[in-house]
Order: structure tokens, then sequence, then C-alpha cells
């Protein structure tokens, strides 16, 4: 069983955590559902052994993660800066890039890299990287399951279970597993609200944002012969609906569900000439690979890059990756 796989890094870790007083817990720029419940989940077991924690991951939060329980423990970057941790986890995190280099290496601060993503660069002194979590939220239920069941809580219970919600897509997505099922089901003995939860997350939205996703629909183009669907989020667009980029989490599905369409891609115009592209694939369409070769990386059928470039010359290269891609491989493959 996988909890066997990690046990020695497990029992590391909870030997680190109880000899350190000044944890830092980072988190990957615009930080999602699962980077931001398996931090708040972590670090309530670390405030549970008496250390100070700060919680950072830079970039745009979406508003709705701050209504979490334990997110109060989120700081701010003059926070961060005073902050001389004795211990740093990352989490979520491929690469070090993800959390802007905030993970000072060298200068005898040990790093624990826990991470489900296949590129993860194993940056850390510990890495606990298990591509078959369908969030890194499982793996922190892992940690505590095994070496503090007593930090879960229904509040650490219910930031876990946000965590597998949004990255398994509402338990949807390839990635939802009997573990991921189990777990959610565990969670829910422990107190968190399965319903609530999926209100709050899934289903309530905010009226600037829709206004976007309207705005964003409208850019939906559909191209070789049905299998590419690629849409985008200018800075006009966010002008004219009110609304903040970190609005858009969830809008390339849009794209991406189309029935036809094998490869999708949003394009999002995060400032002049920089776009970051989210990703999505059906069947063994490799996305990650495409998202690497261009800095970037991800899951085989969720992954993401920035280009340095506007939006017509991001869509134009992203385009003919897609188009190599499809060369040579007939359509009308099953679904996702
Ligand atoms: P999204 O499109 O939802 O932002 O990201 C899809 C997946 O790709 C997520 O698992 C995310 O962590 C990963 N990802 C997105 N952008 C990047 C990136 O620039 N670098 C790496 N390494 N992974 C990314
Ligand atoms: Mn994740």
């Amino acid at each position: 069983m996988s909890e066997e796989r990690f046990a020695r890094e497990f029992d590391a870790i909870a030997g680190l955590a109880a000899a350190r007083r000044r944890v830092l817990v980072l988190g990957h720029v615009d930080p999602d559902g699962d980077c931001v419940g398996s931090m708040l989940a972590l670090a309530h077991y670390l405030v549970g052994l008496g250390s100070e924690v700060v919680c950072f991951a830079p970039g745009d939060m979406a508003d709705l993660y701050r209504e979490l329980p334990l997110a109060r423990l989120f700081a701010s970057e003059e926070r961060l800066a005073s902050f001389e941790p004795d211990l740093v986890f990352a989490l979520d995190s491929p690469t070090a890039a993800r959390t802007a280099n905030l993970i000072r290496r060298g200068d005898g601060v040990p790093v624990v890299n826990i991470d489900h993503h296949p590129t993860n660069e194993r940056y850390g002194d510990i890495n606990v990287v298990d591509e078959s979590a369908s969030a890194a939220a499982i793996i922190v239920y892992r940690l505590l399951a095994r070496v503090a069941p007593g930090a879960l809580t229904p509040e650490t219970a219910g930031c876990l279970y946000v965590g597998v919600l949004m990255d398994t897509g509402g338990f949807r997505f390839r990635n939802t597993n009997a573990e991921a099922l189990a777990a959610a089901a565990r969670f829910v003995e422990l107190g968190a609200r399965p319903h609530e939860l999926a209100h709050d997350f899934l289903y309530v939205k905010k009226l600037s944002s829709l206004k976007l996703l309207s705005l964003s629909l409208a850019s939906l183009e559909v191209r070789g012969g049905g299998r590419i669907g690629v849409m985008h989020v200018s800075r006009r667009m966010l002008e004219e609906a009110g609304g903040a980029m970190s609005d858009t989490e969830g809008f390339v599905d849009y794209a991406a569900s189309i029935d036809d369409v094998e490869l999708a891609a949003l394009f999002r115009e995060v400032a002049p000439g920089e776009v970051r592209v989210s990703l999505r694939s059906r069947n063994d369409f490799n996305v990650a690979a495409l998202a690497e070769a261009h800095g970037g990386g991800g899951h085989r059928n969720a992954a993401g890059l920035t280009v340095r470039a506007g939006l017509d010359e991001a869509k134009r290269l992203i385009l003919r990756s897609f188009e190599e891609m499809l060369a040579g491989r007939p359509g009308g493959g099953g679904g996702a």
C-alpha cells in the first residue's frame, strides 16, 4: 500500500516537525483548492505542535478560499519577509520556481516537498511525491493519519475534502480513484460537510465571474475538425466584467467539455506580454509533455505554462503543437 511506501518519510517529517519551532508552509503561484486545503490542514497539525506557522502562496488566491476554516494562517508578504523559518514545506508545487523560489536552500533549513505532479523535480531534502494520489491533500491525509491522527479535526477534514473535491473536479476526473473516494468518506466521518463544501466551492459563482465567463465563451473557437477547443480571457474582458483573474478557475473546462474536443486550452492575459495557458486533454494525449517543452508542467490530462508573448502569438504556438499532436491520430476515441 502507498501508506507503507512513504512510512519512512512520514516519520522523518514528524521528527523534523517536533524539533522545529518556526515553520513556513508554501504553496504554488495562484493557489487552487488542493494547494490551499492541503497547506491549511498541514499548518493546523504544525500549530498543534506549538510551532509558529506562516502559510504563503505567491500570486492571486480566489476570495472563496479565504473562507476556509484556518485561512487566517495565511500571511501577508510583509510578515513573510520578516519570518525566519527553521523548517519549510512546499505543497502541490512541482518545481521550486512554482513557489516563486521562496524555498531557501543551502542555509541549513530543511525543505519538505509534498506533491502529486509527475513532473516534480524532487527539490526537497525530504520528497513525498506520489503521482497516484489524486490530490496533494490525499498525501497530507496519509501523513496525518500516520503521525498525528488527533490533528484530523472537522476543520482539517473540511480543508482536505476541498482539496480532493477541487483536484478531481468534483470526483469526475480521471484521477478520481478508490483512495480519493474512501478518503472523502473518512473526511465526512471526521466532520466535513460535503453538501456545504460542494455548494460553496463548486456551485456558487460571483456575478463578475459569470460576466467574465460569458465574455470568454464568446472567444471560444473550435479547430482541428472539432478536436481542438480554445478560448481566452483578455485584460479588457477583466475590466469589462469587473472581475479578477482568480475568478477564472474552471473556465478551461468549457472548452474541454465540447463533445468531440480532445485538446483544449485557455489563454489568460495576466499582464501585457504575459499569457498563462491552461491545457486539458482526453485519452492519452499528454499535455504535461507539451507544457514542459515550454517551461511549464502538470499532469498528463491537465497542465499549464506561461508564454511571454501576446494572446495571438501564444495561441499560434499552442495551436501548432495541438495540430502536430493530432496529426496521424484519427479522432473518435472514447471519453476522458
Ligand atoms: P491549471 O490549468 O488548472 O492552472 O493547471 C493544471 C495543472 O498543471 C495543475 O496541476 C498545475 O499545478 C499544473 N501547472 C499549471 N501551470 C504550471 C506551470 O507553469 N508549471 C508547472 N510545473 N505546472 C503547472
Ligand atoms: Mn494538486
